[in-house]
């Protein structure tokens, strides 16, 4: 696979060796177009290293067989390795135990999960669930649809004109109603870093159990959900260079312990009669039927590599690009940047002009340059900040300065033709 010169030749000032992390990932090789491709569409999904795409190929070669439940060889190493990537998990986000992992389909299944079980039991009629300004559609439907139920209400935290999550009004809404918050790590449409700490510490001054969605934090920061105090953690495999159809669901233990299952089916029993079912333990209770085997195993490949990886290294590496596509972008004239958050992560959402975005969108696409165009699932943004879509150029570690230049042509571009 050739890696392309131009996208490498830049990136000093840091001892990760970008050229080398690109050639792990098949996919950047290749032209799109005839044009060698930039993917800038990490928040949507990310490309995947060839560990493990190999992981999951060698599982369905060697090692297939349905988990917890043969007593033959290939049954009992699947269950292994299965199990496996359940305690990596736990010590990849530092959670108390391994137990406190639920592999669910991914982030939308997690916060699904909390809410058909945790919200059903425990938020009532009357009751508010608290979350911000700036959710995805994941992180506001699920609990409509709690609030639509039960007879609770929704309430909002606003956001500034940066994008920046209102701790005043936060502080505000907590209530003797407030049964649950829900919030995310890093928005996927501004790239705001939400102080979560400071929410998760006020809230549990109060008593009230905070549900935090970090589909887009666990690829580009190191997460430590006991650091963090959270009493729900939800991330989807996909975005941190694992497969589709996987993702994590941590929850305290207490909570898990106390909530009813999510669905029932094979595996989350220990014994079912006509009269009586007797559930199994945690975290299996919530892992209903046949699970996504290979796809753990390939998350377990994803949490390797992220694994070998410096996190501060990472994190510096994807703010100064960050920055380097900032400035490149604002200086071209007709470039609105939305979403201005002080702690920002690899996401620069924009609009150019009065061009619509997705005609950018199909410019770019032209030029071998994939980005996002659209409300990237969070319709409540676009509201906020007076626009129907942005363009979306969103960050991982294989990116480089190269790959912004070439944005930032193909922007100009697309100025010369619909300017
Ligand atoms: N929350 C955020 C912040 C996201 O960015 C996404 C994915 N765009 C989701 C939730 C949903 O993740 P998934 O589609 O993997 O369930």
């Amino acid at each position: 696979m050739t890696i392309h010169a131009h996208t490498v030749s830049d990136e000093r000032g840091t001892s990760l060796d970008i050229a080398k992390i690109r050639a792990d990932f098949p996919i950047l090789g290749q032209t799109v177009h005839g044009k060698p491709l930039v993917y800038l569409d990490n928040a949507a999904t990310t490309q995947k290293p060839a560990s493990v795409i190999d992981s999951m190929d060698s599982y369905y070669r060697t090692l297939n067989a349905n988990i917890h439940r043969g007593v033959h060889y290939l049954s009992e190493t699947a269950t292994e390795a299965y199990e496996q990537v359940r305690e990596q998990v736990g010590r990849f986000i530092n959670a108390g135990s391994s137990r406190e992992i639920v592999f669910v389909r991914g982030t939308t299944e997690a916060i699904n999960l909390v809410a058909g079980t945790y919200g059903l039991a425990n938020v009532g009629a009357g009751d508010e669930i608290l979350i911000t300004g700036l959710e995805h559609h994941s992180n506001i439907v699920p609990w409509q649809i709690l609030a639509g139920r039960t007879g609770s209400v929704l309430k909002v935290v606003p956001i500034n004109d940066a994008g920046e999550v209102q701790l005043d009004d936060f502080g505000k809404l907590l209530t003797n109603r407030t049964k649950l918050v829900s919030v995310a790590h890093i928005s996927n449409s501004l790239g705001t870093v939400v102080p979560v700490k400071t929410i998760i510490s006020m809230a549990h001054d109060r008593g009230i159990p905070v549900v935090v969605d970090g589909a887009q934090a666990v690829p580009h920061t190191k997460v430590d959900v006991q650091g963090l105090g959270a009493d729900f953690y939800a991330f989807s495999g996909h975005k941190m260079f694992g497969p589709t159809g996987i993702g994590v669901l941590y929850g305290r233990m207490n909570h898990l312990e106390s909530m009813p299952p999510y669905q029932g089916g094979g595996d989350m029993i220990k014994s079912v009669s006509f009269e009586k079912t007797i559930y199994n333990d945690v975290p299996y209770k919530f892992e209903a039927g046949t699970p996504n085997i290979a796809g753990v195993i390939g998350l377990g490949s994803a949490v390797d590599y992220l694994s070998g990886i410096d996190s501060g290294e990472l994190e510096a590496y994807e703010s100064k690009l960050l920055a380097y596509a900032t400035g490149r972008l604002l200086e071209l004239e007709s470039v609105r940047i939305i979403g201005t958050a002080e702690e920002k992560a690899g996401v620069v959402s924009f609009t150019v002009g009065d061009i619509h975005p997705h005609d950018i969108g199909t410019i770019l696409d032209r030029e071998g340059i994939a980005v996002r165009t659209g409300h990237h699932c969070a319709q409540p943004v676009m509201k906020r900040f007076n626009v129907s879509a942005t363009v979306r150029a969103s960050l991982a570690l294989y990116n480089t300065k190269g790959d912004i230049d070439r944005l930032v042509r193909g922007i100009q571009k697309a100025s010369e033709v619909f300017g």
